[in-house]
């Protein structure tokens, strides 16, 4: 029978709950447990596509083609487990759901409250499109507290009745904050924190207790009786050197034991030896490159989550540490200085939306072209690269996107119509900015031979999208034969370009989808590590 096992976050926010529900997941599967891992945000938006970068971080994309919460992304990433659209979910999204039933008479005759009507849309969705797995992590989004969860902590506080002691779990993950002035860690704020889970209804049955030194015995004893526990159950979560580390630490800790004992499960000590050997290869790493990632939110690096951690797979993979150099594409734009991209061993222009920015990005590219510096363009980087080249190579100097409005060389243009399976999307300019794009798994086919085949080492693949834009086919053939380009992945009806290189230069792809998303610790994707391989060559002649 399946366990449900609900993660809350009390205190501050950014405490880790999206690390600290992957990190459980991962000591789970590592017992030999199935599990499915989920996540519930509070907010409004039906999801997270049409947010700034700033207000959101990345927005993840599952093969399925939904728009969704980077914890998402860890939860990948630590389990392996692809995600679903049927694994995020928002408020937005519920009370979409609960009103669109109440305009079709669903509920005739009653009036459509939130408890039980938006409980009840919750709750479904916590059970829904599940299959053999053992346990289903949810991890509720926001800080208890906040106005907008309560909805979800009633519903979960629901089924913790519904479903029994035996079947579900609660934890709790705050923070033991070291009070300088004091000298001591204060457990006050973990205290509070319970007191305003318990005053909707939810006693927790594990707190995970963030802290920066270890946590006395005496103040644990202290939690624990405030928080009617037992002390085995306050867990502390001390900062760690890497994300990668946390299964681990937690394990030190026994948190996977205490899960066990709360569901009165005996299993195997879980075996932990990758997560030992991901931390080992990244800590004492044998050389280090330096990577140039030109973007528009360099100062906020949840905005690249995804990419950030394929980097490092791929020095995990090559032996290296990555030293990401950020640069502000905007700040190329303004000197035409190329002193920052001058001690780098590779240059990445990453996803990106608007013309902000554009022209720094397009110098850095023609940098590393000219220099012959590795580059990697992913998805807008494979645009701006395009137009580096039609603008640098071709002579044709007013080449653009249209996503910039109008252009008389349109290289980059609005994606009206593809084929998703057997469907048509149509998409104009009019078309609504939610959900639209072109989301999710395609695949892609590779030409034999080139240098994309290489590195994949198989000729079909299927690579996450979220583009509304694509490189215009109809300059497909000026750019082979006279710019050297080569179109080297195509959709499956071959229209679609998919990937583009430069055989002339060392390292030189743009990919129209996002390989970060799927790449892991434990199997880092094959693009990145190449990458990495080339810069580390770079680094040895420079
Ligand atoms: N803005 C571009 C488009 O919509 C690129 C999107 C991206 O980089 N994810 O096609």
């Amino acid at each position: 029978m399946k366990k449900y096992i609900f993660i809350t976050g009390g205190v501050v926010s950014s405490l880790g709950k999206g690390l600290a529900t992957a990190s459980l997941g991962a000591l789970l599967q590592a017992r030999g447990f199935k599990v499915r891992l989920r996540k519930l945000d509070p907010y409004l938006n039906v999801d997270p596509g049409t947010m700034s970068p700033y207000q959101h971080g990345e927005v993840y994309v599952t093969d399925d083609g939904a728009e969704t919460d980077l914890d998402l992304g860890h939860y990948e990433r630590f389990t392996g487990v692809p995600s679903k659209k049927s694994d995020s979910v928002t408020s937005g999204r519920i009370f979409s759901t609960v009103i669109a039933r109440e305009r079709k008479g669903d509920y005739l005759g009653a009036t459509v409250q939130v408890i039980p009507h938006v409980t009840d849309a919750i709750k479904e969705f916590i059970k829904a499109d599940t299959q053999s797995e053992d346990f289903v992590l949810c991890e509720i989004g926001g800080t208890v507290g906040d106005i907008e969860s309560l909805p979800f902590l009633e519903a979960i506080r629901q089924l913790g009745n519904e479903l029994g002691k035996d079947k579900t779990l609660f934890i709790h993950l705050t923070l033991v904050p070291w009070i300088a002035a004091a000298g001591e860690l204060k457990t006050k704020p973990t205290q509070h924190s319970v007191k305003e889970l318990l005053s909707v209804g939810i006693q927790p049955d594990i707190l995970l207790c963030r802290c920066d030194r270890v946590i006395p015995v005496e103040a644990r004893r202290k939690i624990a009786l405030f928080c009617n526990l037992d002390p085995n159950k306050v867990i502390q979560a001390l900062d760690v050197n890497t994300i990668y580390q946390v299964p681990l630490a937690y394990h030190a800790e026994n948190l996977d034991e205490e899960v066990c004992r709360h569901f009165n499960i005996r299993s195997v000590k879980p075996n932990l030896e990758i997560w030992q050997n991901i931390v080992d290869r990244f800590s004492i790493p044998e050389g280090a490159v330096n990577i140039a990632v030109v973007g528009k939110y360099t100062s906020f690096h949840d905005a690249y989550k995804s990419l950030i951690e394929a980097l490092r797979h791929g020095g995990i993979a090559n032996n290296v540490r990555v030293n990401i150099v950020w640069v502000d594409s905007e700040s190329l734009e303004k000197e035409q200085d190329h002193s920052q991209l001058k001690g780098c061993h590779g240059v990445l222009v990453p996803g990106g939306f608007g013309e902000r920015g554009t022209k720094g990005k397009v110098e850095a590219i023609k940098f590393a072209r000219e220099n012959k510096i590795p580059y990697f363009g992913i998805c807008f980087g494979m645009q701006m690269a395009v137009i580096e080249i039609a603008r640098n190579v071709l002579g044709l100097k007013d080449a653009g996107s249209t996503e910039f409005g109008q252009c008389s060389e349109p290289v980059v243009g609005l994606l009206e119509e593809w084929l998703r399976g057997n469907v048509l999307e149509k998409r104009s300019v009019n078309s609504d900015k939610g959900g639209s794009m072109r989301l999710g798994a395609y695949d892609c086919y590779l030409q034999p031979g080139s240098r994309a085949q290489q590195i994949y080492q198989t000729s079909k693949i299927s690579e996450r999208h979220r583009h509304r834009y694509e490189v215009n086919a109809n300059y497909k053939d000026r750019l082979e034969k006279k710019a050297g380009l080569i179109f080297s992945g195509l959709s499956k009806d071959s229209i679609l370009p998919e990937i583009v290189e430069m055989p002339s230069h060392p390292w030189f792809i743009g990919v129209q989808f996002h390989p970060e998303l799927k790449s892991k610790p434990f199997a880092p994707h094959p693009l990145f590590i190449s990458f990495i391989q080339a810069a580390v060559k770079q680094s040895k002649l420079v």
